[in-house]
């Protein structure tokens, strides 16, 4: 079989968290009462007009400031036409020619070195209404809610460079927390304010020209664009090799079965009939309001992360776990102020806390642990005073109860034992009573040194000081 390679670019569709919507003034809030929040604007009633909602715009481009696009100071709404029962005009406002921002980039770390890909560009656009399918008794019937019409969206088009699917979904992880820092979207994939279609082809390894191209849809995870796209690679690798050829097509994505099906066979830009839409301005941006919005946009990942490898001797695996969200990558800096232990306090965030906020779908500043609580604590098994086991079970009550680590090692009169007269005698009645693993070990079974660590930290209440016994361990078993 021949070698093929795949070639992929994704259109990613992001919500942007304005208050209202873009073209009017209802909520754009997620998940109220079906078509509670509309009004002729977005309704489509005719004889209405839109007018551009500024903070969209503002989000639109603080978004390409994030990902180093060349912010358009004209760009042009288009209509773009096609019947849908979700589609109140019968065509959607968007930016076809000239569009707020081109080019840019996003890097992916793939394991094997960083990767640079490229954007074309950022248009924004407004959202569709949702159709609902009926189910039992309305089964046969489809309802529509106008609530999401007209929700600004921007979507983000990068050039066709990912080559597998595991790098589709690094470059949409990295979007999502790249777009996230900026707080111009939640991102969230299953309440759909980031959803992706994949386009995919494969060629041949050597071969400079694109294949024909396969969009794939319908994919709510990342995980199943990944599945998705993995799928279609394989399909489209089979077709070829069998002599077949793939047919330039628009794919579903069937989670439950893990295959794509045909949808439709790809439009084409004229079936759309793009023209500038001439209800509204085309937008203006100045280069003061450009650079008063470039001023919002705070240390991003890449950079945060190179910092705290460079400032903290991080490891790039643990960095980029705390600065895949801004919130966490605060948190450790704020933590570091009280107590300047880089590596201990970012081990209790990556292994304790980050279970907290995971387990309980927190974020990481409502856990009931305040970063001073983390350094606190961090800084009392340091300093000796109570050991790391005893560290653990202050931070569950700190967890349960939002107490001060200091509050809770002086309520439970908790204390290492790090004395040494009484660890020494300790240590005497445990080898006193294991007679025969103490002739082992003196016989050259060293690993039974960890039996004889257990029983004493057993005997201590898991009070004693670990390296100290240790110490008098060796010491008395020579
Ligand atoms: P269309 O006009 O069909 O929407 P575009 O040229 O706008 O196509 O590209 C849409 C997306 O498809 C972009 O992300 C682009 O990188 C990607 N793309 C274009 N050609 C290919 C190809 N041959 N294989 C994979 N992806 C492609
Ligand atoms: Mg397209
Ligand atoms: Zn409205």
């Amino acid at each position: 079989m021949k070698e093929f390679e795949a070639v992929i670019g994704l259109e990613v569709h992001v919500q942007l968290n304005t208050a209202s919507k873009i073209f009017c003034a209802c909520s754009a809030e997620f998940g109220a009462e079906p078509n509670s929040h509309v009004c002729p604007v977005c309704m489509g009633f005719p004889g209405t007009l839109p007018v551009l909602n500024k903070a969209a715009a503002d989000k639109a481009v603080q978004a390409g400031l994030a990902l180093g696009c060349n912010i358009q100071k004209f760009s042009i709404f288009d209509r773009k036409s096609y019947f849908y029962p979700d589609l109140p005009k019968a065509y959607q406002i968007t930016q076809m020619f000239y569009p707020i921002c081109l080019g840019g980039f996003l890097n992916i770390d793939t394991g094997n070195g960083e990767r640079r890909i490229n954007l074309t560009r950022i248009h924004m656009e407004e959202d569709a209404g949702k159709l609902i399918h009926g189910e039992g008794e309305a089964a046969g019937y489809s309802y529509v809610d106008f609530n999401r019409a007209s929700v600004p969206l921007i979507e983000i088009v990068s050039e066709p460079e990912l080559r597998s699917a595991e790098e589709a979904k690094l470059y949409l992880q990295k979007l999502r927390t790249v777009l996230r820092y900026v707080k111009v979207s939640d991102c969230n994939m299953e309440e759909g304010s980031l959803r992706c279609d994949a386009n995919v082809s494969v060629r041949p390894i050597g071969e400079t020209k694109l294949g024909t191209k396969v969009e794939i849809k319908n994919m709510n995870s990342f995980r199943s664009v990944q599945r998705a796209i993995e799928y279609e690679i394989a399909r489209q690798s089979e077709a070829l090799s069998e002599g077949g050829i793939v047919r330039q097509e628009t794919r579903l994505w069937d989670n439950d079965r893990g295959i794509t099906l045909p949808m439709r066979s790809k439009e084409n830009a004229h079936d759309y009939r793009y023209f500038p839409d001439p209800d509204l301005f085309p937008l203006k941006l100045t280069d003061e309001k450009i650079e008063r919005l470039r001023r919002t946009i705070p240390e991003l990942p890449d950079s945060r992360k190179g910092r705290f490898m460079g400032e903290y001797g991080l490891s790039a695996q643990d960095a980029d776990l705390l600065v895949s969200e801004k919130d966490y990558a605060d948190y450790y800096e704020t933590a570091l102020k009280t107590h300047k232990s880089p590596k201990g306090i970012a081990n209790w965030i990556m292994s304790e806390l980050l279970r907290v906020v995971n387990d309980k779908n927190l974020g990481i500043f409502e856990t009931g642990i305040p970063p001073e609580s983390i350094a606190k604590l961090v800084a009392l098994i340091e300093s000796g005073a109570i050991s790391g086991k005893q560290g653990k079970e202050v931070f569950a009550e700190a967890v349960k109860t939002g107490k001060t680590p200091d509050a809770i090692v002086r309520e439970k009169g908790m204390s290492q034992l790090s004395d040494k007269g009484e660890l020494y005698g300790i240590v005497e009645s445990v080898i006193r009573e294991n007679p025969n693993e103490t002739e082992r070990f003196k016989n050259g079974e060293e690993k039974l040194l960890g039996f004889f660590v257990g029983l004493v930290m057993k005997e201590s209440r898991g009070k004693a000081n670990p390296k100290m016994v240790n110490d008098i361990l060796k010491e008395t078993l020579k």
